[in-house]
């Protein structure tokens, strides 16, 4: 065992009321590696399970899943702050998603091609071997069920590190899943950064599936080069929202705060910052500081519409430090931007304007329940400026000019674009980011094509 390794325990509180949830050990490099031993020698009798019979596994693990919903929902909840229905929602996907692949997997086929009369060229997939997948808090059922279930259809066996903000709920969701399936099949390992690290730079690991941020994506992507490992990165962004001169300002405001506040603001697809037509901006403002008003950020009572408490205390510093910056440097505050006083991680619905292009603000993910606003002149100010940022997951525009969509959809450097609706597209889509923001499919059917390898026969009869 590395002596540099930090094997102190993770303390993991409750962010409502700042309770102590539990603490988990890390797993230390021979731990990761003895996990990896296990996945690996499971991987040849799980590659040549048939394919229906392995997808059967991963049905019944969804119904289990399905089972434990409301349990996991709330463990959830204790551990991230998520609100309950939200949570619930991302539970109830996961077991949607893994019956998806439990389908899809076996109908996942290669291609053929006729070299002559008699020649053929066989295209198999085959699975990569042994997959690392490392996940984040923020939706972590309905991101660990996705890429553990493809990872599974398609032959691969996996060493699973959920995220070390929710560890008992990852390891009782991963532990479910895992008791359907042959021993070392899916393998979960405890810990924070390092032990990712440690995953990820194992030479016995084939594929290394990380959703999470920008920075530990890239540290993922250097030991990769190291070891030759597939990698798949589903990381950070800084969604654009640009909001047209022709739209309804009131609508306009109501997408800006849902896209802004959902789950305190802590999804990958989160509205970051906003450009507003000049001609619509004043009314724009006013309705959005409104709306923000009624996203309640003390606990909740039924009926309201909760925006929870940020994952942690560390996170609020984070989130709060932007506002701050951007309050010091003459930004005009139109709501919230104030650390509450009282238990837990609570931060109030934020809506800021007055801001410059340059601001860590605009530039970089906040990751929390603030509405940046930049006034612009006119859509074409708005887009140009939303295009230039060196992220790529996504952006929405707000228009009902067929010109301004078209021309949004064509220039955004951005794996998604969304026109006139923040949220909701089609279940089972996929999209690639780009940029900053990873690579690769992490969703969809195309992510069957990201676990297997493509192997090519050349087929020819004796001379
Ligand atoms: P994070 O990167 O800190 O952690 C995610 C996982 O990576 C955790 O399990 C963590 O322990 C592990 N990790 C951290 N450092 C590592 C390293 N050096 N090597 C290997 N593993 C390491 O991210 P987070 O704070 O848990 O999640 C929030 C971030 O995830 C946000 O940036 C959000 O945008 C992003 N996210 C992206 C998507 C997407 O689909 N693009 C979806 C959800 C979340």
């Amino acid at each position: 065992m590395s002596t540099a390794f930090d094997t102190d325990s993770i303390e993991v509180h409750d962010p409502a009321t700042g309770e102590l949830v539990g603490r988990v050990r890390p797993a230390d490099p021979d731990e990761v590696d003895a996990a990896v031993a296990r996945a690996r020698a499971a991987r040849d009798g799980w590659a040549r399970t048939a394919p229906a019979e392995r997808a059967g596994l991963v049905r019944d693990a969804a119904g289990a899943v399905r089972a434990v919903a409301e349990e996991l929902a709330r463990l959830n909840e204790t551990e991230t702050g998520r609100p309950y229905d939200d949570g619930l929602g991302g539970v109830l996907a996961a077991a949607g998603t893994l019956e998806q692949y439990a389908e899809l997997g076996p109908v996942h086929r290669g291609r053929s091609l006729q070299g002559s009369w008699s020649a053929t060229d066989l295209m198999v997939p085959e699975p990569r071997g042994v997959a690392a997948v490392i996940t984040p808090w923020n939706d972590p059922v309905a991101v660990a069920g996705g890429l553990i279930g493809a990872a599974l259809v398609t032959g691969n066996t996996v060493v699973h590190k959920p995220s070390e903000r929710c560890p008992h709920l990852g390891r009782r969701f991963a532990e479910l899943v895992a008791s359907f399936l042959p021993e070392g099949v899916l393998e979960i390992v405890d810990g924070a950064g390092p032990t990712g690290a440690a995953l990820a730079g194992h030479a016995d690991v084939d594929l290394i599936a990380h959703v999470g941020s920008i920075g530990a994506g890239r540290a993922i992507r250097q030991a990769a080069a190291g070891t030759g490992a597939h990698v798949l990165l589903e990381n950070g962004g800084n969604d654009a929202l640009v909001v047209d001169a022709d739209v309804d300002p009131r609508w306009a405001a109501g997408q800006a705060a849902l896209g802004s506040y959902a789950n305190g603001g802590q999804v990958c697809v989160s509205v970051e910052r906003i450009y507003v037509a000049a001609a619509v901006a004043e009314p724009f403002l006013d309705a959005l500081a409104e709306e923000a008003g009624r996203w309640v950020y003390r606990p909740s009572q039924p009926g309201e519409k909760a925006l929870g408490p940020l994952v942690d205390r560390r996170h609020r510093e984070h989130v709060h430090g932007h506002v701050a910056a951007a309050v010091a440097d003459g930004a005009t505050v139109h709501a919230g931007a104030f650390v509450p006083d009282g238990e837990g991680a609570f931060y109030p619905a934020t809506v800021l304007s007055g801001l410059t292009p340059a601001m860590a603000i605009l530039r970089e993910e906040t990751f929390g329940p603030v509405a940046p606003v930049r006034v612009v002149q006119d859509f074409a100010q708005g887009l140009a400026e939303a295009v230039d940022d060196p992220h790529g997951l996504a952006a929405t525009v707000l228009t009902g000019s067929m010109a301004h969509a078209q021309q949004a959809w064509r220039e955004l450097p951005v794996g998604t674009v969304k026109i006139n609706a923040v949220f909701g597209g089609a279940p089972g889509g996929a999209a690639e980011p780009r940029g900053a923001s990873g690579s690769g499919f992490g969703y969809g059917p195309e992510l069957l094509d990201e676990m297997t390898t493509t192997k090519v026969v050349h087929w020819s009869p004796l001379p």
